[in-house]
């Protein structure tokens, strides 16, 4: 039985670790995936106060140093359920763990485009992360499918390595900041294809080529090595099996205490329903989260 059960070691997860940590608290954090979470795959973090540029890669690392240094104990098993007993049980594809507190902290999840073949040609030409898997298409003809700042970021990542990037999007404006769009349209080997949607994506063993829907009802088949997708995130909520209210999309309610409607349980970081989603957000809700569980801890 410990105190506070994360589940999460991304940002939120592990900042409520060190504040837990910190307050003499005993603490688990759960995480099935990298530890760090979506951060990870940022090359430059340049809007985190104090440090005008660290890689996502770097934050991560140090603050799981930090929280380890502390004492906290990260378990790589996945959560597949939790329940509100007396004490709170967290179910993972291997074991029962028991916490006087739990802070869910587990982030979003890739949304897909939901066509065929997507799934299948994980790993063998599309990818949900152009910094982790760009550098194997050196040289090669790409296409990035989004509108938002990662989709953006993704397209001039890879026009810096790759031969050519297509740059597909449903509107014909981006929901990415000005700036970076900007930056996109220096690039000679960029070419937006805006309008589109991708409606097939072909190849047997490895990805072969794209066919494009554009609104005026034209097709266009595109050739490429590799398709990077960065349509958003999606909260990922099926573990808590309904016992946690959400809004219809799937972020978990909660006020800026962080509690949830359930008694001793908290949320923290981009899972949690509010307006801005940053790596300061993310640590700032998990430092209210875990000082709200050590006020519970100390008055129940
Ligand atoms: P996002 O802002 O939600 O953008 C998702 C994009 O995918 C949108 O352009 C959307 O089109 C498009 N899309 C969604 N579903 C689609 C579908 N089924 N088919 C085709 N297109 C689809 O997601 P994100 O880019 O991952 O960013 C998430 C958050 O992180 C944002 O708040 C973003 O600003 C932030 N972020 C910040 C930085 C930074 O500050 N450097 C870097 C990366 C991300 P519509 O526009 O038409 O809806």
């Amino acid at each position: 039985m410990v105190d506070v059960i994360i589940i999460g070691a991304g940002p939120a997860g592990l900042t409520a670790a060190i504040y837990a940590l910190r307050a003499k608290k005993s603490v688990l954090v759960f995480e099935s995936n990298m530890v760090g979470g979506q951060i990870v795959n940022t090359l430059d973090i340049e809007n985190y106060p104090v440090n005008p540029h660290i890689s996502g890669y770097d934050f991560a690392t140090n603050l799981k140093k930090q929280a380890e240094e502390l004492g906290a104990t990260i378990i790589n098993e996945k959560v597949v359920s939790i329940e509100n007993d007396t004490n709170k049980k967290v179910k993972t594809e291997q074991n029962v763990y028991e916490g006087k507190t739990i802070i869910i902290a587990s982030g979003l999840e890739n949304r897909t485009l939901s066509i065929p073949n997507e799934l299948e040609l994980v790993g063998k030409g599309v990818s949900f992360c152009a910094t982790c898997d760009g550098n194997f298409f050196r040289g090669k003809d790409v296409a990035v499918v989004g509108g938002g700042n990662t989709a953006l970021e993704d397209a001039l990542y890879l026009s810096n390595i790759v031969n050519k990037v297509y740059l597909i999007h449903r509107r014909n404006e981006f929901r990415g900041d000005t700036k970076t769009v900007e930056q996109i349209k220096t690039k000679s080997n960029i070419e937006l294809v805006l309008e589109s949607t991708i409606s097939s994506i072909n190849g047997k063993n490895a990805l072969e080529n794209i066919v494009v829907l554009n609104r005026d009802g034209s097709m266009r088949t595109i050739p490429i090595s590799a398709l990077f997708i960065a349509v958003g995130k999606k909260p990922n909520t099926d573990y808590l099996n309904g016992l946690i209210n959400t809004d219809e999309s799937g972020f978990i309610i909660s006020d800026e205490s962080c509690k949830t409607n359930i008694e001793g349980i908290f949320v923290a970081g981009d899972i949690r329903e509010k307006k801005v989603r940053q790596l300061v957000t993310a640590t700032s809700d998990g430092a209210v989260a875990a000082l709200e569980a050590i006020n519970y801890l100390n008055n129940n």
